[in-house]
């Protein structure tokens, strides 16, 4: 849950992400996704407003995200003043003050951040420094490595400041497994059994929120049929989506919802009251999307736990892993690094401080002076060679790193290390209470997982 409060120390002109209080004095609007969390205020009379009477305040985000937001009547206002930008195409934006006409030009380049249809980070490189704001993502270990446009030639680009999304920035959260793997642990379940016969139906327990089209998808496409939602509305700009996704109750795998979904399931009915048409009864098995994390040096990384007779819950991480978001900062590198998420169970002076030690050695300045480009890239090759994620790997990289990085490591362990002893009292994080007794014997790890938290806003649960 994002509490970025809208404004970057760089560039305090511009909003990102919130669009309340001081914020409405802001000469240009970013919107990274459209996640409820991050649209406080987007819809508020002041700012509706302020666009009646301004001539050059403007909204950018994706193509897509300008789609699914005017999907919404709610936004509907926003459509004449929405300049949606191409992916990776570095785009030069006037903000104006209006009263004085004073003018700051800024560049301004998305990355696609693989958190949900038309997440993006925002790259501002302007007279106060490359500033990255990254939004909600997940990247893979290796992904800032293979982007184009982080770089300048074959060097990382010299990052002043990342507002990071430090949702998972704490080592219990070491890792979360990749896209892929929860995935097929997801259709393997589904396979096995939806192939029993026809009357065996699986119900995907997804909240409103955009990020699950991946699951849809995919699934569709793994078992050759479309997936049960409760309306197209919000997939209806999105044709590689919509073809996934039916109003038709007659098939296997559903995502509908229902207000009393989970009281349903108890007495064996999905939430949108399908039923066989010859009166057999179906079998349902429900499966939660959850995020689920392991430990730095687990090696068993079970992506589906069974939680009762009928009921699941399967890894899903929108947000990145503590191992990929090291490798993000070890390989940007940036002066400043803001953290935007406060972590479950941690406070905001723990997280900025873990932070702190990730950052650029500012000892090391006058390198700088010298190398005004940056740090050497590692190669590409080096890069990919990390894409399993393994810890060991992980390590092994580390190497590549010059010492005066491997001492800020050190220190960071030894920091870690005190900030953990000091929260081993902490209350442990909360799980489904209604859980039944069988998941003692089913579920080895208690608690290292929780719902996903994401939402559209709108028709909330
Ligand atoms: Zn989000
Ligand atoms: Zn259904």
């Amino acid at each position: 849950m994002s509490s970025f409060t809208g404004r970057m120390k760089e560039y305090p002109a511009l909003s990102l992400d919130r669009f309340d209080r001081d914020n409405i004095f802001s000469r240009a609007y970013f919107l990274s996704h459209c996640h409820k969390d991050h649209m406080k205020g987007l819809k508020g009379p002041l700012l509706k407003r302020k666009l009646q009477f301004s001539r050059t305040v403007r909204l950018y985000c994706s193509f897509v995200t300008k789609e699914l937001l005017l999907s919404n009547p709610k936004y509907q206002f926003w459509s004449q003043f929405i300049v949606p930008l191409e992916l990776e195409s570095p785009t030069q934006i006037s903000l104006v003050d209006e009263a004085s006409g004073e003018k700051e030009e800024l560049v301004v380049t998305l990355l696609p951040a693989g958190h949900c249809p038309g997440s993006v980070m925002f790259l501002f490189e302007g007279s106060q420094g490359n500033v990255l704001y990254t939004g909600d993502f997940r990247f893979a270990v290796g992904d800032a490595s293979r982007m184009e446009l982080l770089h300048s030639g074959s060097r990382v680009k010299d990052i002043q400041s990342i507002y990071l999304d430090s949702t998972f920035y704490d080592s219990r959260f070491y890792q979360i497994p990749t896209r892929e793997v929860c995935l097929n642990g997801i259709s393997e379940l589904i396979g096995n059994w939806i192939s029993q016969s026809s009357y065996h139906v699986v119900w995907l327990n997804c909240r409103a929120a955009y990020g699950y089209e991946y699951l849809f998808t995919n699934l569709g496409e793994t078992f050759n049929t479309q997936i049960h939602v409760k309306n197209l509305e919000m997939f209806k700009k999105m044709p590689e989506i919509l073809s996934y996704v039916t109003t038709d109750r007659r098939t296997q795998i559903h995502a509908c919802r229902h207000p009393k979904a989970e009281e349903y399931l108890q007495g064996n009915r999905l939430p949108c009251g399908c039923t066989a048409s010859d009166g057999t009864r179906l079998q349902i098995i429900s499966i939660k999307p959850s995020t689920m994390w392991f430990g730095e040096r687990t090696r068993k990384t079970n992506v589906i736990i069974k939680t009762g007779a009928f009921s699941y819950r399967a890894c899903f991480s929108f947000h990145s892993s503590y191992a990929e978001l090291k490798d993000f900062l070890t390989y940007l590198q940036p002066v400043h690094i803001h953290p935007s998420v406060i972590p479950m169970g941690r406070t905001l002076t723990e997280v900025t401080q873990m932070l702190k030690l990730m950052c650029r050695d500012q000892s090391d300045q006058t390198a700088f002076v010298y190398k005004p480009l940056g740090v050497l890239k590692r190669s590409r090759m080096e890069q990919t060679t990390n894409d399993s994620g393994s810890d060991d790997e992980l390590f092994d990289g580390r190497d590549l790193a010059p010492v005066r990085k491997k001492m800020g490591l050190n220190q960071e362990e030894e920091e870690e290390e005190k900030i953990q002893s000091r929260q081993r009292t902490a209350p442990p994080v909360s799980v489904d209470e209604s859980l039944p007794p069988s998941v003692a014997d089913t579920q080895s790890v208690a608690g290292d997982y929780v719902d996903c938290t994401e939402s559209n806003g709108e028709e909330e649960r």
